[in-house]
């Protein structure tokens, strides 16, 4: 059996931890491998190297950081196969979607080799008599970045490229469920060239996270997961002195205005509801059809869609939808479903009992379609996070927009509709961090910044992008003054202009 090491120092570790973690193929429910889960002290120990590492890489230019950063992105296109397949072992979704997560998060590489025009400061002449003011944005020190299952290689990307180029060192602590796309990833940009200790991975559980939360020398948390611990995340990291950003759930909607193509919408809301078998913190899993013909029009073109969506390994590349990451996650999707039909939801497309010939031990879930949903059953307030699609009927479009407002999370949403007024309004009036027109996942592109908005986000910045070079630096700003000769006498009162 396979152990997955941590990499401190540049080179791989075998943490000596009496705990581990099982790592199983969610395809087969076979364990493909051991995850010993590092101590405290073990983090503490990287910390120290990433606080070694820290001088000499904050001052090193920008450019060399950034020349760092090209290779590495030419490593990740040579890898991307790879690491797809790593992603798909321990993830299970299906290679294609694999790919291009891992493009994505390619994207953000490519986002920080512009790092030396990204910190560029500003500069003003002549404040004052001879007085020049200008600012810089300097590294934080030694940062770390906690993130989640779903997806095990762009979200640690969504972190450390920005984090590092900034000239901070970095600590990464991976999902344990499936943990070994990371340590993929981290050791090509090893071979780019990046100085050991600069990036450190520690693999463990609450034990580290809690480590990180306490340890000084750590100055900014990033963090990725579920609501209920991004806010314990951010409580803790805030009352401890740090810098936090926790990006937690989502339950995002779609309205769809009478005037929308179906057809499109269906397709849309296939891809957005049941791609990576809705474990994605931007799956939409509300569909809000306002007025009763669009509704009954929505259910009729979806459910045969929904009843088709071919459902498989990652090895089996005509599958559009794999299983779900373990046993356990499965077990509570499945309990959803049967609180959907408790509560008096309309069960349209059932997709318990799915299983398929010679996979039968895999963590498998039927597309799930719920009809008729009200905003007070559970299904609807809280997060699922799998291949089941509410559809909620709305009587106008200002009532789907309230319910909207009035959701809990508001990490993403999205409209149908052919009416650019429509539209605009929404995106105006809507409170979620990232909107959809005709779009289903909004999700920003690298150069611009993700992040939601109510519970789904604890912190005031958004990561990567801007707002991730503003999150992993900090501003300072120097007046300085070159006088003609030396000038005498004290100044009491507040200079002005
Ligand atoms: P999770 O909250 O269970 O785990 C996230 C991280 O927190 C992991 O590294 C885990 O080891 C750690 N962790 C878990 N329990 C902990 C505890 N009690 N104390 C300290 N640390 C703990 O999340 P997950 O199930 O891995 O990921 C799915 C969730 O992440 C969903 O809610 C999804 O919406 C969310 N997510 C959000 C975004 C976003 O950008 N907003 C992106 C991806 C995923």
């Amino acid at each position: 059996m396979q152990t997955i090491d941590n990499l401190i120092g540049g080179k791989p570790v075998r943490s000596a931890s009496t705990r581990s973690a099982p790592v199983f193929n969610p395809a087969t429910g076979e364990q493909a491998a051991v995850l010993p889960l590092s101590t405290a002290a073990e983090l503490d120990a990287a910390v120290a190297i990433a606080k070694a590492a820290l001088p000499r890489w904050a001052d090193t230019p920008p450019l060399k950081r950034a020349r760092i950063m090209f290779k590495f992105k030419d490593l990740l296109e040579q890898n991307a196969d790879a690491i797809a397949r790593a992603i798909s072992a321990e993830h299970g979704k299906t290679h294609d979607d694999a790919l291009g997560e891992v493009q994505r998060g390619l994207e953000v590489v490519e986002f920080a080799c512009g790092i030396p025009h990204l910190l560029k400061g500003e500069y003003s002449k002549n404040v004052g008599p001879a007085i020049d003011t200008y600012s810089d944005r300097q590294p934080l020190g030694v940062v770390a970045g906690i993130t989640p299952f779903n997806f095990p290689c762009m979200v640690p990307l969504w972190m450390y490229p920005v984090a590092i180029a900034c000239g901070n060192t970095f600590i990464l602590k991976p999902s344990e469920r499936d943990p070994s796309a990371a340590v993929l990833v981290a050791s090509l940009l090893q071979e780019a060239g990046l100085p050991p200790g600069v990036l450190n991975v520690v693999h463990g559980d609450k034990e580290v996270v809690d480590a990180i939360l306490a340890n000084p020398d750590i100055k900014a948390v990033s963090f990725v997961g579920s609501t209920p611990i991004a806010s314990y995340v951010y409580a803790t990291g805030t009352a401890n002195g740090k810098r936090v950003q926790a990006l937690g759930g989502a339950k995002n909607h779609m309205v769809v205005m009478p005037d929308a193509d179906m057809d499109k919408v269906a397709d849309a809301l296939m891809g957005a509801g049941y791609g990576s078998a809705g474990e994605r913190c931007m799956a939409v899993s509300v569909a809000v059809p306002v007025g009763e013909k669009t509704a009954d029009a929505l259910i009729e073109t979806l459910a045969p869609r929904v009843r088709a969506l071919k459902i498989g390994p990652a090895t089996d590349r005509e599958a559009e939808m794999g299983p779900l990451v373990t046993k356990q996650h499965m077990e509570k999707v499945l309990g959803y479903i049967d609180k959907g039909v408790a509560e008096g939801a309309k069960l349209v497309v059932d997709g318990r009992g799915f299983k398929l010939q010679g996979y039968e031990g895999g963590y498998f879930v039927g597309g799930t379609l719920f009809d008729h949903v009200d905003k007070k059953m559970t299904i609807y307030r809280e997060e699922i996070f799998g291949p089941v699609l509410s559809v909620l009927r709305a009587p106008s479009y200002d009532e789907a927009l309230e319910l909207i407002n009035a959701h809990e999370f508001g990490n993403g949403t999205a409209i149908f509709t052919r009416d650019g007024d429509a539209a605009r309004s929404f995106a105006d009036k809507v409170e979620a961090g990232m909107v959809g027109i005709n779009v289903p996942i909004p999700v920003p592109v690298a150069y611009h910044s993700f992040g939601g908005w109510k519970r789904s986000i604890f912190g005031d910045h958004a990561i990567y992008g801007p707002e991730g070079v503003r999150f992993y630096t900090r501003i300072k700003t120097v007046t300085s003054r070159w006088p003609d000769g030396i000038k005498s006498g004290a100044v009491f009162n507040f200079p002005t202009m």
